[in-house]
């Protein structure tokens, strides 16, 4: 006698675990209890038909920044419409503010508000007043904390002596230091020079912060993270420069994880000419060579996870781009373009192109912050996290089929063939043809752990 399942969805072309397999998936309460094979039937309440769909464990993004016009019930929606279930979001904590006290309103402001399971980093500002209380925030479930190189005028730098500070202890926990890597210093230089000089700084926007500066800035953090025998997660690598120091951590067996995004595997300078501050994000968007190379990062497995970095700002396209701010609204687009550009125009090769994607997007940040198999996972005993993917949909990209409250999309007018269908956490439907159905307080707050990059 088979025990009912309180969901069955059938006839799915199933993409986990480095390959896609036609598969039933059986869910009793928030939990996957069945994944087979279709001719095993089981009595369900319920029951969707994918046929001719793909299913997906949840997107697990791990850049994510619920700061600006979207606060965390924004990016929750706008991540549940774009195939997303689990967020690791970014929690700043400023100079003045003391570490722990800062996660924790955090984390219940986001129990309250967001409509998805949400993990956190801890940025930190002032690594010199705020390392004492960095090993308190791992029984608090946080294992993984930002510094910046760049931005140094804005006084959000860290030098190299508090990023190795904070390396040592961060080792010496277990977890994680995640490095936004542009040579702060000399980028400040070059924008002075330029500014002087009366150059266009939307034009000079890439020359300002070189492709080279951000490859040498990786190195070092790599370099600084192995001395101190730390793991590091290097953020939204944009340049080809950059896969060299990966390709050396990877090859020596280093505890290094390179993540890119989609607007750095999509998008060129050309977009930041024609969109002007919307465009203006850091690092800058560059050259087609980059996106390849970056796509080959990726098939290599140089680069293993690709992160939204989700921060809009109210921009308009006429704003001084010298005074806008950087970033832009990503999370809701980010499996479109990729599965489009990816797999439907085939950067991401002929060959398995589907699962590595998924891999990348899914199942590799789960693994990376401790989460899987409970999420990032198509397995019995994980969270019933799903996607269901229609492949044969085309349609257009634009601000006016958006939730984030950006009021732009970087991709406006861009025709793509693939859409998400239906968006589960937990066995409830959370997003289904392209309709909200789940409201906000019903999130649960991941405790992330990367102990594992220290195991023997
Ligand atoms: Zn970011």
């Amino acid at each position: 006698m088979n025990e009912p399942f309180d969901l069955l969805i059938t006839n799915g072309l199933v993409v986990a675990d480095g390959k896609i397999t036609r598969a039933d998936i059986g869910i009793r309460g928030e939990k996957i209890a069945f994944v087979g094979n279709p001719v095993t039937r089981h009595p369900s309440p319920v029951t969707i038909n994918a046929s001719g769909k793909y299913i997906f464990p949840g997107l697990v993004d791990a850049h994510v920044h619920p700061i600006y016009v979207d606060d965390k019930y924004d990016t929750s929606v706008s991540a549940a419409f774009g195939g997303v279930t689990t967020l690791i979001h970014y929690a700043y904590v400023k100079p003045g503010q003391s570490l722990v006290p800062s996660l924790q309103s955090f984390r219940d402001d986001g129990l309250q508000t967001s409509v998805l399971d949400f993990g956190i980093h801890a940025g930190l500002f002032d690594v010199a007043n705020q390392i004492a209380d960095v090993p308190a925030a791992f029984p608090f479930g946080v294992t993984s904390f930002k510094v910046f190189m760049t931005y140094a005028k804005l006084k959000w730098m860290t030098d190299d002596y508090w990023m190795a500070a904070l390396m040592d202890v961060v080792a010496q926990e277990r977890g994680l230091v995640n490095v936004h890597c542009e040579n702060g210093v000399v980028t400040d230089y070059l924008e002075d020079k330029f500014n002087r000089a009366g150059l266009d700084s939307k034009k000079m926007f890439t020359a300002m912060r070189p492709a080279l500066l951000e490859a040498e800035a990786t190195n070092r953090a790599i370099s600084i993270a192995h001395v101190m025998g730390c793991a590091v997660y290097i953020v939204h690598n944009s340049a080809a420069e950059n896969l060299e120091p990966l390709r050396r951590a990877k090859q020596n067996g280093w505890r290094v994880v390179g993540e890119t995004c989609p607007q750095y595997l999509t998008l060129t300078d050309e977009t930041t000419q024609t969109l002007a501050a919307q465009a203006k994000i850091g690092p800058p968007l560059r050259y087609a060579h980059d996106n390849a190379a970056l796509w080959q990062g990726l098939r290599e497995g140089i680069l293993t996870t690709i992160g939204s970095d989700h921060a809009p700002k109210a921009k308009k396209m006429d704003d001084d781009f010298f005074d806008a701010a950087y970033g832009a609204p990503q999370i809701e687009t980010m499996l479109p373009m990729c599965y489009y550009v990816g797999v439907n125009e085939g950067k991401l090769g002929r060959h398995e192109a589907l699962p590595l994607l998924i891999a990348a997007l899914s199942e590799t940040p789960a693994k990376t912050y401790g989460l899987y198999p409970r999420k990032g996972a198509i397995q019995v005993g994980s969270d019933a996290d799903l996607v269901i993917f229609d492949p044969a949909k085309t349609w257009t990209i634009s601000n006016s089929n958006q939730h984030s409250k950006a009021g732009f999309t970087l991709y406006e007018g861009r025709t793509v063939t693939g859409v998400v269908d239906l968006t589960m956490q937990r066995g409830r439907v959370i997003v289904e043809h392209g309709a909200l159905r789940r409201e906000k307080g019903n999130a649960q707050f991941l405790k992330t752990d990367t102990s594992h990059f220290y195991a023997l």
